[in-house]
């Protein structure tokens, strides 16, 4: 441990600085059944794979994860990179404690045995918790800050739905996050935080920073970053920064039933009473916009109802399933929706998609063209309804592979294993065996249908299904269908969360003069 005292051989133009390259993300879903294991990161679908030391540098450079943007901005100013360790898992229950330690350990062993390094760069989601530790990103950037010491720059790029915390606020020189929802910056994000730490390690001043945790929690389909006044909340953020000051805003994952879950703010500045004005400054922008946070959700037949009252043109209606949001925790197989489509008849729909794998392999041996008798999804998680009885068509089968091309998932090799494409009443489904946001058309169109030209499109998708198809679509619709992603708030069994849902506060904006 003493070589982390070594001085540091780093001239002032970066040259030869060894900059470590960590990765390790989960957005835990305390109302998710079961727990997440070690082998969950194992098989990430649509992300890259769980990947060490020189894996990282022939997997993720082209991708869209921050640490691919990293890796570009410190290739850039000529640095090295020293690649440790990178894995992610699909949003689901808290993460076994054993497993979350078994990869803690293996990256600070990794840092270990790197030292000497001039900095590190953490790219962590910011809403792990495990089945022991709530605030799993702040016990990592914790770990690091002791293994490494005070001196060595740690900056850390996090996704917008971080529940931000105190601690990791103050074991790391900077945070950053991303700025979009869907997050389409998420390298961009990466790139930045990395320029960050290259300033550090180059003998910029690190900053003085102050923690300020709004009231109150916003449900995934509030916080879309292009609707007010989310939009606005971020411009206002971006124009306090300038001559050292910065402002980092993180909207928080609702669906963690943990004491710091809800949005929260990070400025820095060159000095303590500067970054805590700011950050208070920000704050009261926050709560003086509490009450335009809404977001309305249609039960299943009154959104189809709605659908087909749109008046014709180009581009699907598209039905947002965003309660059942895998990309959220969501069990990907709920079938309120579905249901409702088949019961309406709702003629040229596609639902993307079902997890089902026994339903795969049942219209895999029946083969196109053939009629079989599944029940098709809800498996997973009785409370959440019924399967839709058969009998279902064989339309078509798909190998599952193909490469990313929304802005989510742009450029991942993503293999999914076999899908299918099975019909009911006038109404088509995607079915495969594991879960994958709806935010890749690639998965539609590898089947021979164009997305574009539907007359309608049902996507198990919260928000990230508008950075794929918010430009194609005629219309977009929130559904209220049974799913673990709950958007009202207020129906949730929180224990442990502390901040109540925007707009049910006393004295909140909705109780004074706009109610
Ligand atoms: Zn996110």
């Amino acid at each position: 441990m003493e070589t982390s005292q070594l001085p540091l051989p780093v001239g002032r133009d970066g040259g030869g600085m060894r900059i470590a390259i960590v990765g390790f993300q989960h957005e835990t879903n305390s109302f998710s059944p079961g727990v997440t294991t070690a082998e969950a990161f194992g098989t990430p679908f649509g992300w890259p794979r769980l990947s060490r030391g020189e894996e990282l540098l022939e997997r993720l450079p082209g991708t869209a994860v921050p640490s691919a943007g990293a890796l570009a901005a410190l290739q850039a100013a000529g640095g090295t990179p020293v690649p440790i360790f990178w894995a992610i898992a699909l949003p689901s229950a808290p993460v076994d404690h054993a497993a979350f330690e078994g990869y803690r350990d293996e990256i600070l062993d990794g840092l270990r045995a790197a030292l000497p390094l001039d900095g590190v760069f953490l790219e962590l989601h910011g809403a792990m918790a495990t089945t022991e530790e709530e605030d799993a990103e702040g016990a990592i950037i914790a770990a690091v800050r002791d293994l490494v010491g005070p001196d060595l720059p740690i900056v850390v790029s996090l996704d917008l739905h971080t529940n931000l915390t105190q601690r990791m606020v103050s074991c790391a020189d900077f945070l950053d996050a991303y700025r979009t929802y869907p997050h389409v910056d998420m390298s961009e994000t990466g790139a930045r935080a990395m320029r960050r730490l290259i300033s550090f390690v180059n003998g910029a001043p690190r900053p003085a920073a102050a923690f300020r945790e709004v009231p109150f929690l916003l449900p995934l389909t509030a916080q879309a970053t292009g609707a007010e006044p989310v939009c606005r909340l971020y411009r206002a953020a971006q124009e306090a920064g300038g001559d050292g000051r910065d402002v980092t805003l993180t909207l928080g994952f609702p669906l963690a039933d943990i004491a710091s879950a809800g949005p929260a703010i990070a400025a820095y500045a060159p000095d303590a009473a500067t970054a805590e004005a700011l950050a208070e400054a920000q704050l009261a922008l926050w709560t003086a916009a509490e009450a335009e946070f809404a977001a309305p959700i249609l039960p299943p037949a009154e959104a189809i109802a709605a659908a087909r009252a749109v008046p014709p043109g180009p581009g699907p209606v598209v039905l947002a399933d965003v309660q059942d949001n895998p990309g959220g925790g969501g069990t990907n197989d709920t079938t309120g929706l579905l249901q409702a489509m088949v019961d309406a008849g709702l003629d040229g729909a596609l639902l993307v998609h079902i997890a089902d794998a026994e339903a795969v392999a049942a219209a895999r041996a029946a083969g196109p063209g053939a009629e079989i008798d599944v029940d098709l999804g809800g498996r997973s998680d009785p409370e959440t309804g019924a399967p839709v009885p058969g009998p279902w068509r064989v339309c078509r089968l798909g190998d599952g592979r193909f490469t990313g091309q929304g802005p989510m998932y742009s450029g991942n090799a993503i293999d999914m294993g076999r899908v299918v494409l099975l019909e009911r009443n006038g109404v088509q489904v995607i079915v495969a065996a594991g879960r994958m946001q709806a935010s890749e058309p690639a998965l539609i169109r590898h089947l021979g249908i164009e997305p574009a030209e539907l007359p309608f499109l049902a996507v198990k998708s919260s928000v990230h299904f508008r950075g794929a198809y918010q430009e194609m679509a005629r219309e977009i619709l929130h559904v209220d269908a049974p799913g673990r992603v709950t958007m009202d708030l207020t129906r949730l069994p929180y224990r442990r969360a502390l901040r109540p849902p925007a707009g049910t506060r006393r004295n909140s904006g909705q109780d004074t003069e706009k109610s």
